[in-house]
């Protein structure tokens, strides 16, 4: 049986340069005839999902520390400030609005171990939830902090997370629940991987995770300083394109500045 329910989390903003996100020949790099091209700011939801299914609940994805302006590297959260965030951001508010309780999560599965996407895991710890990760992407995420160089992968988040259920993976596709596929794409981090689901009316959704972070990235065929793999990133885009086109599936960009406005927070279910 597929999934009967998704929800998604509303767990708070961040902000970045434009450059984050999209190439210079999107309005970001100097030319001969434009030496000082203008800079943009951008604001993203930080947004997590919660998959109901007959055979138990998923959560991909677990947002940003609301504490991560006093606790992360500097450099990183001057690059990435929370810009919003309040009590109800935190994921034990967002679950309750759809009647869970951390407890209540079976599985979860994280798309890449940044700051924005396992900032609030540390609420599962006590329920010793199995963490679905990418063999690759916990190699990498604790190999760059260990070396003081994590970028967008924190001590602040990683350290407590030590003796969790990690789970790592090493496939390519893996189907956690009946349509519930956890698929690797690389490109962003060496260990990135999206979420494909299949509902009961038979739609198709993908969640990008950071594959994509803003529509553009995807009409482009084109991602900005967040990538770090450009040979990986490239051989994914044009797979996801057929993907979507054979199955007239809908990809689900978490961090879309206009994503509250194509679907609803929980309580409401998005599908
Ligand atoms: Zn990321």
């Amino acid at each position: 049986m597929p999934a009967q329910e998704i929800y998604l989390l509303d767990l708070g903003w961040l902000g970045g340069d434009i450059g984050w996100f999209l190439p210079g020949g999107a309005g970001g790099g100097m030319t001969l005839s434009n030496r000082s091209p203008a800079r943009k700011w951008v604001e993203i939801p930080v947004s997590a999902v919660v998959v109901k299914h007959p055979d138990g609940t998923v959560l991909f994805d677990a947002g940003v520390s609301p504490k991560a302006m006093e606790t992360h590297e500097k450099g990183l959260v001057e690059s990435f400030p929370i810009v919003r965030m309040s009590d109800e951001n935190r994921i034990e508010a967002q679950l309750e609005k759809v009647g869970l309780k951390p407890k209540d999560i079976d599985f979860i599965a994280i798309s890449h171990l940044h700051l924005d996407h396992i900032g609030q895991l540390a609420v599962f710890r006590e329920y010793d939830t199995p963490i679905v990760v990418q063999k690759h992407e916990l190699e990498t995420a604790l190999y760059l902090v260990w070396q003081g160089k994590g970028g967008a992968y924190d001590f602040a988040d990683l350290g407590p997370l030590r003796g969790a259920k990690w789970t790592p993976i090493n496939d390519r596709q893996f189907e956690l629940l009946d349509g519930v596929v956890l698929e690797w794409t690389g490109g962003h981090t060496p260990g990135h991987q999206v979420m494909h689901v299949k509902t009961q009316s038979g739609q198709f959704y993908t969640f990008t995770g950071d594959y994509l972070h803003i529509p553009q990235e995807y009409d482009a065929e084109a991602k900005g300083w967040l990538l770090s793999d450009a040979e990986e990133w490239h051989a994914y885009i044009r797979k996801l394109k057929l993907m979507q086109k054979a199955r007239k599936g809908k990809l689900v960009l978490g961090h879309d500045p206009d994503l509250w406005k194509k679907y609803p927070a929980a309580p409401k279910p998005m599908a």
